[in-house]
């Protein structure tokens, strides 16, 4: 039977869903971009991005996605021969590393397992018998699609440690807005994002940010961003138009700061933080309920690197595909697909953005149900325990 009428939940790892005020923003009509309040919400929103990161270095806002966002990251701080590390533990540093390669760099993967977070120790070791031809070390903080959460300050004490100079680039596109983030206190010298996890917003905005170290190495190097995706105008702007390398992205401009808006008022970023650990904690208790022999059980084995944005759950003998096919067409939730590897044996619960506990107890409690309508072998109920750790985050 189709009970999915009422509000359609999107539980997928980006897109997420919109609030209201987003996309009221979004509809604005468009304004003059030579004078008046454009200017002055650009502007604003630009000054603003250095907080999301928790950096006092730069921002830059470029019209694409997170792989633009990858590409103005490499291409401002790589040049042709340098050697790049890449810490393995899901899907997306390697694919931002094969940027990184198109770029002319000579790329190392640290191999990983996808069920585990990265090794500080590996790099160390690695880096410790360098020659001083490693330039640039790219890690993500989460994983999407093994749902791990890396620990970023362990990369860089291990890169210290061997007192190697090589950048640290971050790809922050899962966790920022999400998961605590740190990149002045963490030694990150560029992060990367973009607007549609947990910023809240549609896709369409590749963010980065950079450092001095970053800025300098951009100077000094031999030449690879050129026109759209070069810092240099963006860096000593002429004006609003240099900022943006042309016409800006307007709504979606419009957009981010109607969402860094909600989160100031959300008590920020502090508090959103502690609501999607809530959260979060929520998703774990369910799955956890839920883990038996044969059926479901966590992608990432350490409780400590589960992320705080996403959780990929394995589902063994159970068919995920046939999970989510029932979730969607009876009860109007979507969830994520897997990623990993075993073909329909894995799903994703999203919980990044605009989130709050009738929505993720509400996704939890549809996937059970479509788990027990298929016969599923549960270890117990989730949503008892998922409901135990919302009430926790009433009373906390
Ligand atoms: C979503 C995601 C990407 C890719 O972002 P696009 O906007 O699809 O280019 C890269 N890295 C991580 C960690 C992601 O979650």
């Amino acid at each position: 039977m189709d009970l999915s009428a009422g509000l359609a939940m999107v539980a997928i790892p980006g897109p997420t869903i919109l609030p209201d005020a987003v996309r009221a923003a979004l509809a604005r009509p468009m304004p003059n971009i030579y004078d008046g309040p454009l200017i002055e919400t650009a502007e604003r929103l630009v000054a603003r991005l250095p907080d999301i990161a928790q950096t006092s270095g730069r921002a830059f806002v470029a019209g694409g996605n997170g792989h633009a966002a990858w590409q103005m990251a490499l291409s401002n701080t790589i040049s042709p021969g340098d050697r790049v590390v890449v810490l393995e533990s899901g899907r997306f540093a390697v694919l931002w590393g094969d940027y990184a390669a198109a770029l002319g760099a000579e790329v190392e993967v640290i191999a990983g397992d996808f069920r585990s977070a990265v090794d500080p120790e590996a790099l160390a070791s690695r880096l410790a018998d360098d020659d001083g031809s490693i330039r640039a070390v790219l890690v993500a903080h989460t994983d999407t699609s093994s749902s791990v959460r890396n620990d970023i300050a362990a990369v860089r004490t291990a890169m210290d440690q061997v007192g190697h100079d090589a950048l640290l680039m971050v790809d922050c596109i899962a966790s920022l807005g999400c998961e605590e983030y740190r990149m002045d206190e963490w030694g990150v010298d560029v992060t990367v994002a973009a607007s549609q996890k947990g910023l809240m917003c549609p896709p369409g905005l590749g963010l980065v940010w950079a450092n001095d170290r970053a800025i300098e190495r951009y100077r000094s190097r031999s030449g690879q961003a050129v026109g759209y995706f070069d810092w240099g105008p963006r860096l000593e702007p002429r004006g609003f138009y240099d900022t943006f390398s042309g016409t800006p992205p307007v709504p979606l401009i419009h957009a981010l700061d109607v969402a860094l808006d909600l989160l100031e008022a959300e008590g920020g970023l502090e508090a959103v933080w502690a609501r999607h650990e809530v959260l979060a904690t929520a998703v774990r208790a369910a799955v956890a309920a839920w883990a038996a022999p044969e059926g479901i059980e966590f992608n990432i084995t350490d409780p400590e690197h589960r992320s705080n944005a996403v959780t990929t759950v394995r589902t063994g003998s159970i068919d995920a595909e046939e999970c989510r096919r029932r979730c969607e067409e009876h009860g109007g939730l979507t969830l994520g697909i897997g990623t990993i590897e075993a073909p329909g044996r894995s799903f994703r619960f999203g919980h990044m953005g605009h989130l709050n506990p009738p929505m993720i107890l509400g996704t939890l409690a549809t996937t059970e149900a479509a788990l027990v309508s298929m016969d599923a072998p549960l270890g117990g109920s989730g949503v008892a325990a998922a409901a135990a750790e919302v009430a926790a985050g009433f009373s906390g």
